[in-house]
C-alpha cells in the first residue's frame, strides 16, 4: 500500500463541550497515519518527522474540525502561566494559554503527556486552550485563565465550562519530592523513595473547582497518554522522539 493512502484517524472529544453547537473542539491522537510514517499521527514539526507530512496531516486534522491551517493560534509553549488574547492566526510567543472571542480562530496547544485544558463560556463566545503540565499546574495557569477572562471581560467563574484531557495520568506520573511538594496531597499518592505519583487531571480539575467552576461543568478525562501506547504520543514514555498532538477549541458561530 502506498504510504500516501490516508487512513481514519480518531479524535478525542470532550461529552461536556459536545453540547454546544457553537464551538468545536477536538484532539488528536497517535493513530491516523498511513503505514511506514514512523512518527505516526504526529502533529508537531520539531521532533525529527518529515514536515510536508507533519503539514499534510495537521490539514487533515483541522479539515475533521472543519478548519483550515491559517485559522490557528498556535502557542510558543513555555512551562510558564503567561495568557495571551489571540485576535489572529499565527504563533504567540512565550505563553501557555491562549483565548479568543474572534469566530472561526482555532486555539491550539501541543500535548505529549502534558494536560490539555480548554475553557468556553457558553453565551459569551468565548474560549480558551491552556497548556498545563507539571509546572503550568503547579502555577496555577487553569484557574489563573478563568480569573483573567473574568476580569477582562466581567464574567463570574461560574459562566465556565473546563475539559481536562488526556495526559499523564496519575497510573504513571512519578515526579520526585521536589516536584510533588508543589501540590496538595489529595492529588498525590506518596512512594516509598520520597517521591510521589501526581495526578495532574485532578490537580487541574481542584483549581477550577477552587477557582469557582461548577462541579457539573468540569468534565475531567483520565486517559493516560504515558501506557495507552498505541492511541497516544507520550513525552516520558518515548524522549525526545515522540510525536506531539493537538487539541483545538473554536467558535464556530456567534451565539445569538
Ligand atoms: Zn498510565
Amino acid at each position: 500500500m502506498p504510504d500516501t493512502v490516508p487512513v481514519a484517524f480518531p479524535l478525542v472529544r470532550s461529552r461536556l463541550l459536545s453540547q454546544f453547537p457553537h464551538i468545536v473542539f477536538g484532539m488528536s491522537t497517535r493513530q491516523g497515519a498511513a503505514n511506514g510514517e514512523p512518527y505516526g499521527f504526529n502533529l508537531g514539526f520539531h521532533v525529527g518527522d518529515d514536515p510536508a507530512r507533519v503539514e499534510e496531516r495537521l490539514r487533515r486534522f483541522l479539515d475533521a474540525l472543519g478548519l483550515a491551517p491559517d485559522e490557528i493560534a498556535f502557542m510558543d509553549q513555555v512551562h510558564g502561566d503567561r495568557i495571551a488574547i489571540a485576535e489572529e492566526p499565527g504563533e504567540y510567543p512565550a505563553c501557555d494559554a491562549l483565548a479568543t472571542r474572534v469566530p472561526h480562530l482555532g486555539l491550539a496547544v501541543r500535548v505529549a503527556d502534558c494536560v490539555p485544558v480548554v475553557l468556553y463560556a457558553p453565551g459569551e463566545n468565548l474560549v480558551a486552550a491552556i497548556h498545563a503540565g507539571w509546572r503550568g499546574t503547579a502555577a496555577h495557569i487553569a484557574a489563573k485563565t478563568v480569573a483573567q477572562l473574568c476580569e477582562t471581560y466581567g464574567l463570574q467563574a461560574s459562566d465556565f465550562c473546563a475539559y481536562i484531557g488526556p495526559g499523564a495520568a496519575a497510573c504513571c506520573y512519578e515526579v520526585g519530592a521536589d516536584i510533588a511538594a508543589l501540590f496538595p496531597a489529595a492529588v498525590l499518592r506518596p512512594l516509598d523513595n520520597g517521591g510521589a505519583m501526581l495526578d495532574l487531571h485532578a490537580a487541574n480539575a481542584r483549581q477550577l473547582a477552587d477557582a469557582g467552576l461548577h462541579a457539573e461543568n468540569i468534565d475531567a478525562d483520565p486517559l493516560c497518554t504515558v501506557h495507552n501506547e498505541a492511541l497516544f504520543h507520550s513525552h516520558r514514555r518515548d524522549g525526545e522522539t515522540a510525536g506531539r498532538m493537538l487539541a483545538v477549541i473554536a467558535i464556530q458561530e456567534e451565539t445569538e
